[in-house]
């Protein structure tokens, strides 16, 4: 699949959850930026693309953010030069009438950061919705989109059994995919701090990669696409990294049976 990647950094977005590194990411670039380059980008290009994706911050947070979002792409769409369009959102900033603008806009994946499916971990890392509204927000977007769920582990307040009910909760709801991340300790966060004062202690390598592998090999056994195990490698993970269970080639490991 040819995708054309959009990042907005933290847009949108409602609060700041514990983990999210928002003031690096804004320094990343504003999403105006992001979008006009990626527009210039894709009209001098000869590629089709599948779709257009749009990641980070809080895309469908009001009619107006979709429309300036989308609407630039629709030309693109319509001269068949893109073929539909990603977006990665929380499950409560998805409503009826959300869908039905995502569904005119061409939208042909939704991912949703669930993150965990423990409202005591959901408090925890300050996400601002319960297990109640994923599953509303699922069940909407389901009929009409391609969904993608991203979970975490090793999130704050997450107990073993959290670890296993998200892996199995994920496997009965069936999802088109998944996309399966280890927490980091990144600078300027909450879970820094949390870190710092003893509040949090990060899974190990060995407690990440066997979490990643029994989720990696329950959903491929369920016959659920798995996007991505751990976060890609990056210049701006490795400098804002302060603790937690990272190494560029996490995903190669979680796959590998050694
Ligand atoms: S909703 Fe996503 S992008 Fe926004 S603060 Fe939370 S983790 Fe960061």
């Amino acid at each position: 699949m040819r995708i054309y990647p959009v990042f907005l950094s933290h847009a949108g977005c409602p609060q700041r959850c514990v983990f999210c590194n928002q003031h690096a990411a804004e320094k990343v670039k504003p999403w105006q930026q992001s979008v006009e380059e990626s527009i210039a980008y894709i009209e001098k290009s000869n590629l089709v693309y599948d779709e257009v994706a749009f990641y980070g911050g809080t895309p469908t947070s009001s009619l107006s953010f979709i429309s300036d979002l989308l609407e630039p792409f629709q030309p693109f769409i319509e001269a068949n030069k893109v073929r539909g369009i990603r977006l990665s959102t929380r499950p409560d900033e998805l409503d009826k009438t959300v869908v039905a603008a995502l569904v005119d806009y061409h939208v042909t994946t939704v991912e949703l950061g669930v993150e965990s499916f423990s409202d005591e971990v959901l408090d925890a890392c300050g996400r601002g919705y319960h297990r109640s509204d994923v599953l509303s927000a699922y069940e909407l977007v389901k009929p009409h989109f391609n969904v993608v769920l991203q979970i975490m582990v090793g999130l704050p307040k997450e107990t073993e059994e959290d670890r296993r009910f998200a892996i199995e909760y994920t496997v009965d709801l069936h999802p088109w995919g998944v996309r399966y991340f280890p927490t980091l300790v990144l600078r300027n966060t909450v879970l820094e701090k949390m870190y710092k004062d003893g509040y949090y202690k990060p899974l190990s390598m060995d407690e990440a990669i066997h979490w990643s592998k029994t989720a990696y090999n329950s959903f491929k056994n369920a016959g659920i696409r798995v996007l991505q195990v751990g976060l890609h490698s990056s210049e701006f993970l490795t400098d804002e990294l302060v603790a937690g269970p990272y190494v560029g080639n996490f995903g190669e490991l979680v796959r590998s049976d050694f």
